[in-house]
């Protein structure tokens, strides 16, 4: 079995920790590789060589950071579907959904490309006699990313090239679930003409990760995966005094009123609800529909299409349902399903004992689309995130009704409303506690050039991903106050210095 390494000074490098964990194909259930997981001196070395060269990099003129960002972001542009194939052989989502996950990371990138606009900095001319000002922003040093297995390339994308754009070095402590991306990610910055020891992944575990934590010379720490671990690298990552970003969990709502276009509406449930099989953190797992009317009629609409979703391998280009990501994980989900139905909800579509049948493919992790109705909020199949293909229905008699109960739910990273009522779109858009919202839109996921991340359990720190939000986690602002002799007073001055 091949062993997936780490990469460090600009090449790969083999674990010497002696543990390691094996990988699996979703969509075979079979597992040909393992992955490195690090030791903490393996992670030392990594941030050693991320601390090496960061001088250099930081004063490499910011245009120049850019240029290398834009070779990388055409290697990708050429190479997407092999960066796509690489995903999915891992992860299982269908080939178009990792092109698409693939494009919207390098967005990012090429929005990182306008760093030497985005960093320039603010001057002011004789803000006393004589005196100028003017403020600058700098990076911080070695920066770590540690992200979740459901965006292997888009989601450390959301953070690295706006870091290095930055003048910030890197090191990625990507998923154990789907590792290989990462090393495919390096090995093409390097090509592009990254320097060593710029950009480093360290494989592995809660090990490298508590490592990357505690070690002094890390000085911010960015987060995406689950609520609970995102809440504790925020804690922990704090208490060691590092800038922390740390997105967690959700659960997503779309309310469709009694005016919505319901085909709109029933289409984008789908999509929402079932692509990626699910697991996207701004995946639609609540429909919310305003009286039992509406409920009826989008339940007419969905039924037949989740009954006809193409369910298969991401060799298949046709598939629009992939395995979701391990055995375990289906297990987890089919729980919730059980536990629903057993507590009083209709399971209206039954994704549970889905087989697929396709040859090569019999022991793959797939489920079918489940549709569940009537849930109500104390069930735990409501209050979790089941991050799978899974949605379920929670009916409301209004709009407040439908507000309130998106005010219940401890997550709040996405929501969306269907509607044709400009009062409605508006009062929504403006009163919802949810960091991102989309009016018509199942999964209002903002652009690179704009800023990702929820409120409430959703997130834990100040600063949500990507765009200005990025640039200024990753930099600090310096201020420098200048007098020259030709505007200087003469006498010392002991009271506080105005303006007079
Ligand atoms: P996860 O929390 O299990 O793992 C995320 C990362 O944390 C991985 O790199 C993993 O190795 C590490 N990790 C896991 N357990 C740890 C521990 N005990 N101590 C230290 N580190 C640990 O998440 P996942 O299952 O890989 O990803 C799915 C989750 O990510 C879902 O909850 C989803 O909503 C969330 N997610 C959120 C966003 C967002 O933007 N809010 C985006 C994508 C995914």
């Amino acid at each position: 079995m091949t062993e997936i390494a780490h990469y460090i000074n600009g090449q790969q490098v083999a674990s010497t920790s002696g543990r390691n964990q094996e990988v699996f194909n979703p969509a075979t259930g079979s597992s040909e590789k393992t992955v490195a997981l690090a030791s903490v001196e393996e992670v030392n070395a990594g941030v050693a060589a991320a601390k090496a060269a960061w001088p250099a990099w930081s004063k490499t003129p910011a245009l120049r950071r850019a240029r290398i960002l834009d070779k990388f972001k055409n290697i990708l542009w050429e190479r997407a579907d092999q960066l796509a194939e690489a995903i999915s052989a891992e992860h299982g989502k269908t080939h178009d959904d990792a092109v698409g996950e693939v494009t919207r990371g390098l967005e990012v990138v090429e929005f990182a490309t306008s760093a030497p606009s985005f960093l320039k900095g603010e001057f002011s001319e004789n803000v006393g006699s004589g005196v100028d000002s003017h403020m600058i922003r700098q990076s911080l040093g070695v920066v770590a990313g540690i992200t979740p297995f459901n965006f292997p390339a888009m989601v450390p994308m959301w953070m690295f090239p706006i870091a290095l754009a930055c003048g910030n070095t890197f090191v990625l402590k990507p998923s154990e679930r789907d590792p290989s991306t990462s090393i495919l990610i390096a090995e093409w910055l390097t090509e592009a003409g990254l320097p060593e020891g710029v950009f480093n992944v360290i494989q592995g575990d809660k090990v490298a990760v508590d490592a990357l934590l505690e070690h002094p010379d890390v000085k911010a720490v960015s987060f995406v995966g689950s609520t609970p671990i995102a809440q504790y690298i925020h804690q922990t990552g704090i208490a060691n005094g590092k800038r922390v970003q740390a997105l967690g969990g959700a659960k997503n709502h779309m309310v469709i009123m009694p005016d919505a276009d319901l085909d709109m509406a029933a289409s984008a449930l789908m999509g929402a609800a079932f692509g990626s099989a699910g697991e996207r953190c701004m995946a639609i797992s609540v429909a919310v529909p305003v009286t039992d009317a509406v409920a009826d009629a989008l339940i007419d609409k969905l039924v037949p299409q989740i009954e006809a979703l193409k369910i298969g391998p991401s060799t298949d280009k046709t598939s629009e349902l992939g395995p979701v990501v391990t055995a375990q994980h289906r297990d987890k989900i089919k729980g919730y399903i059980d536990g629903g139905e057993a507590a009083g909800a209709k399971v209206v579509v039954d994704g549970r004992n889905f087989k697929q049948d396709k040859q090569g493919y019999e022991n793959g992790y797939f489920l079918g689309g489940t549709l569940l109705d009537n849930v109500t909020e104390d069930m735990t199949c409501y209050k979790e995130e089941i991050f799978g293909p899974v949605l379920s229905m929670v009916r409301k008699n209004s709009y407040q009704e439908a507000v309130d109960l998106i005010h219940g739910h401890e997550y709040a990273n996405g929501t969306a409303v269907f509607t044709r009522d400009g009062d409605v779109a508006r009062n929504f858009s403006q009163d919802i506690e949810v960091g991102m919202v989309g009016i018509n839109v199942p999964i209002p996921v903002p652009m690179a050039f704009h800023s990702f991340g929820g409120w409430k359990a959703s997130i834990f720190g100040d600063h949500h991903m990507h765009g200005m939000e990025g640039v200024r986690f990753y930099t600090r602002i310096k201020t420098t106050t200048t007098r020259w002799p030709s505007g200087a007073r003469v006498d010392p001055e002991f009271k506080m210095p105005t303006l007079g």
